[in-house]
């Protein structure tokens, strides 16, 4: 396989230029898009012309609309009754799904074309019920679309367009196979789209070798560009209850309209929702263990006000777009460079300002010490006087970052001298706060594929 890597156009002026219907650009107009962002410029004419694409692209970089568009220009010049569902999009969390949902609609409005949604969570018998309807535009995660396909639900053998988005994350989440699976259902379409925030591994080639041919790859950020938009600070905690005291100061003195606060456990994401709940602080908490009701409430009401504050675990970090996001707290630091990416990703988008704080006890140095060689930045070092600790990091540190392991010596209660700690049995267990792995290269540090938080 062949990859192209392509410079990137100059940004064409205005999306009249595009060869897009012209009920599409009334959409795109009534949207007050005027001029594409670099993604979209890059993406819609080869898309138009028909071309595999692989793009990696920004979170927040208006990702949707280059796959969406030219997507709904191909249907909408078909014309004719609508029989067959005509192209599929596919991704990794409800959440994104159901936000792709509402662009689709949104720029599909002055069309006939129709979409869905199949995703975890909602009713296996309505949704069936919506299948028999035939949407024009199917949108969905990996897991539902393969029950309804088992269930003799869903035909996708008309399917022309396909689209993954966030594929690598997808396959993070342990779909590789499901995602193959439906790639092999869609085996008459003409075009295959695949949207990445990152470069991605093996995995991600090896799905990209089977599905695209002959792609033209955009990269339309390197990996250092893509946290610019954000300032990234670090405060160095003690422990977990110095780091609750540390929100409660940041949330109390920020200047922000909206804060999303990342945990790494469903459990920690609790416990500081309810640390907040207890200091009178209205927040929100969004984690896998929420039924999918009480997820879509929390996010509903976050956007429009009803709490400054969000706790949430990674399944919030991809795709939500969220207007007014300036301030991400990570309470734990995210496993690995490209969860960081994701994360902090969720602010300044679209040419908002954001800041990115991440708290750092001694267990968290080395992760984040990794994390700024993978983006070639150095988070700049915060002190708070007023909740200031007693950890400021690593006495010595190596020329890579990480500290250098300086071993304690205990005092031997007899002659009061210090002696060199004896050497620890190697045990079979690996310790409950070591990293799996390097993230040097930037291998995922997770050993197994996560569970969706
Ligand atoms: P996305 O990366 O697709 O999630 O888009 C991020 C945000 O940027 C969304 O709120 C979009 O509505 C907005 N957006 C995308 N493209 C444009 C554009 N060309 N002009 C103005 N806003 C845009």
């Amino acid at each position: 396989m062949q990859l192209e890597f392509t410079h990137l156009p100059e940004v064409t002026p205005v999306f009249s230029q595009f060869a897009l219907h012209e009920r599409i650009l009334k959409a795109v107009a009534e949207l007050k898009f005027v001029e594409p962002t670099p993604v979209q410029a890059a993406a819609i004419p080869l898309a138009l012309q028909g071309r595999d694409l692989r793009v990696t692209a920004q979170t927040g970089s208006g990702k949707t609309a280059a796959f969406v568009l030219p997507m709904l220009n191909r249907l909408a010049d078909l014309g004719g009754p609508r029989v067959e569902i005509r192209a599929l999009i596919l991704l990794p969390t409800r959440e994104l799904a159901q936000q792709t949902l509402k662009q689709v609609e949104l720029f599909s409005q002055f069309t006939y074309i129709k979409s869905g949604l199949v995703t975890g969570g909602e009713d296996f018998k309505e949704q069936a019920a919506m299948l028999r309807k035939v949407p024009d535009v199917l949108i969905g995660t990996p897991g539902r679309l393969l029950e309804q396909l088992n269930a003799g639900n869903l035909d996708l053998s008309h399917v022309q367009v396909l689209v993954l988005d966030e594929a690598d994350r997808m396959l993070d989440m342990g779909f590789a196979e499901d995602m193959e699976r439906l790639c092999k259902e869609c085996e008459n379409r003409e075009q295959t789209l695949l949207f990445s925030a990152t470069t991605g591994g093996a995995a991600l080639r090896d799905i990209i070798g089977k599905i695209l041919k002959d792609p033209e790859h955009l990269m339309l950020n390197s990996v250092s560009q893509l946290a610019e938009g954000t300032r990234q600070q670090i405060i160095m905690a003690d422990h977990d209850q110095h780091k609750e005291k540390i929100i409660h100061w940041l949330l109390d003195n920020e200047t922000f309209q909206k804060a999303i606060i990342f945990t790494n456990t469903r459990v920690a994401a609790d416990r500081v929702y309810g640390h907040l709940v207890a200091k009178d602080i209205k927040a929100f908490v969004l984690h896998g263990d929420k039924d999918q009701k009480d997820r879509k409430l929390a996010i509903e009401r976050f956007k429009q006000g009803g709490s400054k504050v969000l706790v949430a675990t990674d399944v919030a970090a991809r795709g939500l777009d969220i207007d007014g996001l300036d301030l991400v707290i990570n309470f734990d630091m995210p496993r690995s460079g490209d969860e960081y990416v994701h994360r902090i990703g969720r602010t300044g988008r679209a040419g908002g300002e954001g800041l990115a704080i991440s708290l750092i006890t001694h267990n968290d140095w080395n992760l984040m010490s990794s994390i700024e060689r993978y983006l070639k930045q150095q988070f700049q070092r915060r002190l708070i006087k007023e909740v200031k600790g007693t950890y400021n990091g690593p006495k010595k540190v190596k020329a890579s970052g990480k500290a250098v392991g300086v071993k304690k010596k205990k005092v031997d209660k007899k002659t009061g001298e210090k002696k060199a700690a004896a050497k620890r049995k190697p045990t079979a267990k690996p310790r409950p706060n070591a990293p799996l792995a390097s993230v040097d290269g930037m291998a995922p540090l997770k050993k197994r594929a996560p569970k969706p938080e």
